[in-house]
């Protein structure tokens, strides 16, 4: 088994971690970058090195697509229910060793706990999703014309397809892709975050434990973006999945494209959230939203960035509930608390966002997160709302991936409408009301694909499919992810059309069977 990074004593009053060395899992086995080349892996609460993650080169990936070649006709050669009854045992591993995972994930990504849980949770649900393709994946059969013509279909995998992750969820997004390509017969390769490559790194044991055999599910370490293109571009590459920042989704769905591979990249988000606040309750509307906002650090593809406010007599009242409770939440990893931001890089885009609303263009800090900083170490930063007075501020408009809420008054319900279909991005968005009309003429005209109603995280969950609005910078390429999107995007439908002949004469029966 993988040690995790263990405490090591090193004097009575003194630890310190042992990090652990993460290579490459090629063809059942870990084995080390032919570069020999590491990067440290920090843990984001006190920037401790827990990991030396493999630097893989060109060959790396020559070695790791030739072997899930190999392994691509004895897998694709079992039936689908076998593949499915594989991935179980995988399923109850996960719940074996949630708490394991969970800690994994807190220590390389700095979620809370309960986050860390609901990451290994929600990535298993996908897991489980899989396991019910047997029924999903029956293909169609229906009689076409006289003459004993038929059609039916059956569903192909494609062959060697590679998943491009990020860094917000160690588990939920690998498993976006990783189940459903595999019960589809597929063989598969990660690409797991530089950032966070523990978690993935313990989960192929799980997989082999569960009966995944050598070559089917391949990880392969890296920060090379030449590289990564190369994995991508490689000809025995048939799709590729990758969820990340815009403009990196933009250039992997753009190379897909012009080699035909089949492609789903989603990228960066700005969600907005509408309240009503003469209608919507106030309490339970002021929790979710600093849910939405503060949880996970806001690094979440889903967070909500924009509160767009409209309402004469409540919008105050709601906002002091909103920074009431945003300042209570304390820093830390245990239940309740918020984690930091994942490095340095990140830290610093949010102090300059925060920074350039206030100083540059006149918005107003009614909660400043950048107190939080901490002696031990680490990137910490506190929830923060700022009162905007203008949508052009760079905060109302770009990515910033951060427990940041950017809050603007809004004159008219169709204002409000304008702001949010004026968004480059389209993943989510969400209005808060008690008034099931007023919910609905919201729902009917937002931009974004994923849409709540008095929920601000609104992720659709198993059969449904995820993914951000096509044609916005949150969604390039072919397809949503997971659920039946998932499905199609790891198959191929291939049309069979039948015709036997006739039977003219019935032969007549020359022998005679007896049963007993
Ligand atoms: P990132 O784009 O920096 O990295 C994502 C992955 O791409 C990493 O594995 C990285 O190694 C790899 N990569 C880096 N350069 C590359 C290149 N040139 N070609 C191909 N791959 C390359 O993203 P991140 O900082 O890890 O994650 C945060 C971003 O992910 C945010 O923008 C967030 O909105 C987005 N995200 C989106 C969704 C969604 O569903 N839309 C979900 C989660 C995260």
């Amino acid at each position: 088994m993988t040690p995790n990074p263990k405490k090591m004593k090193v004097t009575e009053e003194h630890e310190e971690i042992v990090p652990i060395t993460i290579d490459n899992y090629i063809n059942g086995v870990f084995v080390k970058p032919h570069s020999n080349e590491y990067i440290p892996v920090l843990n984001p609460t006190n920037g401790a090195t827990i990991a030396h993650v493999a630097v893989s080169n060109n060959t790396d990936v020559e070695t790791a697509v030739a072997s899930a070649q190999a392994a691509f006709s004895a897998w694709s050669a079992l039936t689908i229910k076998a593949r499915a009854a594989i991935l179980m045992q995988f399923h109850s591993l996960v719940r074996q060793h949630a708490q394991e995972l969970a800690q994994l994930i807190v220590q390389e990504n700095g979620k809370n706990i309960t986050e860390a849980l609901a990451d290994v949770a929600k990535g298993n649900e996908t897991v489980e999703y899989a396991c019910s393709l047997p029924q999903l994946a029956a293909g169609r059969v229906l009689p076409v014309s006289s003459g004993h013509v038929v059609c039916h279909d059956r569903r192909k995998p494609l062959g060697v397809v590679v998943s491009i992750v990020p860094f917000n969820f160690p588990f939920m997004v690998p498993c976006w892709t990783l189940p459903i390509a595999l019960v589809m017969g597929n063989t598969f390769i990660l690409k797991p975050s530089e950032k966070v490559p523990m978690t993935m790194h313990r989960v192929t044991e799980l997989l082999q434990q569960a009966g995944v055999p050598p070559g089917v599910v391949t990880m392969l370490q890296t920060n090379k973006p030449e590289v990564i293109q190369s994995l991508i571009q490689h000809p025995m590459v048939q799709a590729v999945t990758f969820v990340g920042s815009s403009p990196i989704a933009k250039t992997v769905a753009s190379k897909c494209r012009a080699l035909h591979k089949r492609c789903t990249a989603l990228g960066g988000a700005k969600n907005h959230l509408v309240a009503l606040t003469d209608t919507c309750h106030l309490e339970s509307t002021a929790t979710d939203i600093v849910v939405s906002f503060a949880g996970c650090a806001g690094q979440r593809c889903m967070a909500a960035s924009v509160l767009l406010l409209i309402g004469e007599n409540k919008s105050q009242d709601l906002l002091d509930l909103i920074v009431k409770k945003a300042a209570a939440i304390q820093p830390g990893t245990d239940p309740g608390q918020m984690g930091p931001v994942i490095d340095q890089r990140s830290y610093q885009k949010i102090q300059k966002y925060i920074q350039e609303a206030t100083e540059q263009c006149g918005a107003t800090l009614l909660l400043d997160g950048r107190t939080w900083n901490q002696p031990g170490g680490g990137q910490w930063i506190g929830p923060t709302i700022v009162l905007h007075q203008s949508c052009n501020d760079a905060m109302m408009k770009e990515e910033v991936f951060g427990p940041c809420l950017s809050v603007y008054k809004c004159a008219s319900w169709e204002e409000a409408i304008r702001i949010e279909n004026a968004n480059p991005f389209g993943n989510a968005a969400c209005v808060y009301t008690a008034n099931g009309g007023h919910a609905e003429w919201f729902l009917e005209r937002f931009r974004a694909s994923m849409l709540g109603c008095n929920i601000g995280i609104p992720v659709p969950r198993e059969p449904f499919s995820f993914g951000g609005l096509y044609g916005t910078l949150s969604k390039y390429g072919d397809m949503d992810i997971t659920g039946d999107g998932g499905m199609e995007f790891f198959s191929n439908r291939i049309k069979v059309t039948t015709r036997w002949p006739a039977v003219e004469d019935v032969p007549t029966t020359t022998t005679t069977t007896t049963h007993d």
